[in-house]
């Protein structure tokens, strides 16, 4: 009697998303933000209301690779309003920071950085909420699962074993922050030469495939190394924007559609 109830746990719902799906790799250069530009775009296709959250707070690719430059507004000081491209609203670190500038803050604040994009940017109602993650199974992983709710997560890898290794980490983390594994997705997996059509397996082949047979984990399908997806993304137009039925976009809105 008179005691006081314990206090609720803070909500981890971010307000309006339905969705939170964190795109993961166990090492960087994988092609993640590739992948998680990419889907999001096979998403909004598909009709479905997305957002990226850029959270590779140490590399973020997505202002170029969405072709966003800005900044984003705080009409108030506190709530941040994304910025939007290709159908996507998107919020990155890399937009507060100039291109080619390095993020050289130490990890509180980047954590705090954090926070402030999962607890003040104003999605609006959003079916799904994509996290491009750092490379890894940091710090920002860890924060991410504290502080959100997370639907699932996505693996990217290559198809060498030492990157298959690195996932396996990153499938670990996830087991044990409790988060869903939704599927893995093996990037850079074969390369078709554009003059003759002969497909060559530079990474190997079938790696990933294997894996998630192994862990009952969905496969959710291959991503030839190629051209065209390089430049698009780099351009700052994804393949699935700039070309939505060429054969390389059909790989990704394959991914997408077996989400
Ligand atoms: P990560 O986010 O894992 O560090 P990125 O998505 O930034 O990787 O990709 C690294 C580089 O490789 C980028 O220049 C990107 O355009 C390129 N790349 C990624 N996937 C492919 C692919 N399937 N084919 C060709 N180039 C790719």
């Amino acid at each position: 009697i008179g005691r006081k109830k314990p206090a609720e746990p803070a909500s981890k719902k971010i307000p309006g998303v339905d969705h939170v799906v964190a795109i993961a790799s166990g090492k960087g250069g994988v092609g993640k933000s590739t992948v998680a530009a990419n889907l999001a775009i096979a998403l909004t296709a598909m009709g479905k209301r997305v957002g990226l959250l850029d959270a590779d707070v140490y590399g973020p690719s997505q202002p170029r690779m969405l072709g966003i430059s800005g900044r984003p507004s705080s009409p108030d000081g506190k709530i941040i309003l994304p910025l939007r491209n290709h159908g996507v609203t998107a919020m990155s670190i890399g937009f507060m920071v100039p291109e080619g500038e390095a993020v050289v803050w130490r990890g509180p604040m980047l954590m705090g950085a954090l926070q402030q994009m999962l607890g003040q940017v104003q999605w609006g109602r959003l079916d799904v909420l994509l996290i491009d993650l750092p490379p890894g199974t940091g710090d920002v992983q860890l924060t991410l699962s504290q502080k959100a709710e997370v639907t699932g997560a996505i693996i990217v890898s290559t198809p060498q074993d030492i990157a298959l290794l690195d996932a396996r980490k990153a499938l670990d983390m996830f087991r044990k922050t409790d988060v869903p594994v939704l599927g893995i997705i093996e990037n850079m997996s074969g390369y078709i030469c554009p003059n003759c059509g002969h497909e060559a397996h530079i990474f190997g082949h079938g790696g990933a495939r294997a894996e998630a047979e192994r862990l009952g984990i969905p496969f959710l399908g291959e991503i030839p190394l190629d051209l065209a997806i390089r430049e698009a993304g780099d351009g700052g137009a994804p393949i699935v924007a700039a070309r939505p039925s060429s054969p390389q976009s059909r790989a990704f809105i394959d991914a997408a559609e077996r989400l």
